[in-house]
């Protein structure tokens, strides 16, 4: 039995999956088992923020894992505390955090937390969530309704929990609240719906209005977190203080971590919230020594050069191939090329990966890439070299 039999064979087909078999990674660079190399401009979709085989993270993994992986959230955990602080410090907002182990788990989190507030800072309960059109929560029942995209409503797992609503644009929303809603549920830069980021001035008027209205702001920044934008958080670059927060893929490396943060510290108490596997030793550890490495480079300056550095490509890139992108998008090290149709996105990605490049797909048309925080200049150099070849015969 080949691979991709045994996989379509046992696994679920849940996933429209390539059958290219890594074996190996190192940095930004990727090998399959026949010993081809291909550039990874996606990083397991944001997940892998230090690229593959950082020393300092397979290093602390292989310690922590030697010593105890979990023990059970009845026991104080040290390196949950010390990873709870960290975040906290860097964020410059006085918050605390619960941990979980995904994206739509900590979204989870936030919306109990909201509920919660809803039921008890008011005198009627408040309980609805107000999320965007283009956004991205996660793939849970309730993350799922949360998510703008009506294709994501199947009514195959009907009936969804009641509450949610999504508005066109930011105007829309302040239309939309009445006197249920509990909070405004966002992405700042919409990362699945096609690397969309919203207008800074924008943001900060909607997040001084609800502040005014006693309303929460919840800050979807699963993918946006962890210096991806060239922040800490995006929230820092846009200059706000959300009430609650969501981190989930860079922050382990890879390893499965999610984080919810707010500085309504009091709301939950002792049997509101909790999770078997969340903040363990193992993915604790995992992401302190990624933000002991990335809070290096960002006072160094080197994640905001890779940034700059492959901007500048990917600008010139779009500005050459006008027949196929229609413009360049998004933050920081989270780009995209907005392709001039869906057939062309598709093939890009095809070609690239064909020509030792993966990157990856948002929206109906937008090609995206997510690479790690720590990919080297030759690096970006050789993938922008190779989707050049990609899209040549298009
Ligand atoms: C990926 C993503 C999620 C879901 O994360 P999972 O770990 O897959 O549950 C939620 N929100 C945003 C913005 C994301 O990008």
């Amino acid at each position: 039995m080949t691979l991709e039999e045994q996989d379509k064979k046992y696994v679920l087909q849940t996933y429209a999956r390539d059958y290219t078999n890594f074996v190996k990674g190192v940095s930004s660079t990727l090998y399959d088992e026949t010993g081809k190399d291909y550039i990874d401009f996606a990083s397991g979709i944001g997940v892998n923020s230090v690229g593959h085989g950082n020393e300092k993270l397979t290093t602390a993994i292989c310690e922590q894992a030697k010593n105890i992986i979990h023990i059970s959230n009845l026991q104080v955990i040290e390196p949950q505390a010390k990873l709870a602080q960290k975040i906290v410090e860097l964020s410059g907002y006085d918050m605390g955090i619960f941990f979980a182990n995904s994206g739509a788990e900590a979204n989870e989190g936030a919306i109990k937390i909201a509920r919660k507030y809803g039921e008890t800072k008011f005198d009627n309960k408040r309980y609805k969530v107000i999320t965007l059109e283009h956004s991205f929560h996660g793939r849970t029942i309730t993350t799922v309704k949360a998510t703008g995209q009506e294709s994501f409503h199947t009514p195959h797992f009907s009936p969804y929990p009641d509450g949610f609503s999504y508005e066109e644009n930011i105007e829309a929303v302040y239309q939309a609240i009445d006197d249920e809603t509990v909070a405004v549920l966002i992405e700042l830069v919409q990362g699945e719906g096609g690397v969309q980021p919203f207008d800074k001035a924008e943001i900060q008027a909607l997040t001084a209005h609800l502040k005014k209205e006693g309303i929460l702001l919840i800050v979807d920044e699963v993918q946006t977190g962890v210096y991806r934008t060239g922040e800490f958080l995006a929230s820092n670059l846009y200059e706000i203080e959300p009430d609650i927060i969501t981190l989930a893929k860079g922050l382990g490396g890879g390893v499965p971590i999610g984080a919810v943060m707010t500085k309504h510290k009091d709301i939950l108490s002792a049997g509101d919230h909790g999770s078997t596997f969340g903040g363990n030793y193992l993915s604790t550890s995992a992401g302190l020594a990624v933000l002991d490495v990335l809070e290096n480079l960002y006072e160094n300056g080197t994640i905001s050069e890779a940034f700059l550095y492959f901007e500048e490509k990917l600008k010139k890139l779009a500005k050459t191939h006008e027949n196929l992108f229609e413009k360049e998008v998004g933050l920081g090290l989270m780009r995209g090329l907005r392709a001039k149709s869906s057939a062309i996105q598709a093939a890009v990605i095809k070609n690239s990966l064909k020509e030792g490049l993966v990157v990856l797909k948002a929206g109906r048309n937008t090609v995206r890439f997510l690479p790690s925080l720590t990919i080297k200049k030759s690096e970006i150099d050789e993938g922008f070299v190779r989707f050049e070849k990609a899209i040549s015969t298009l």
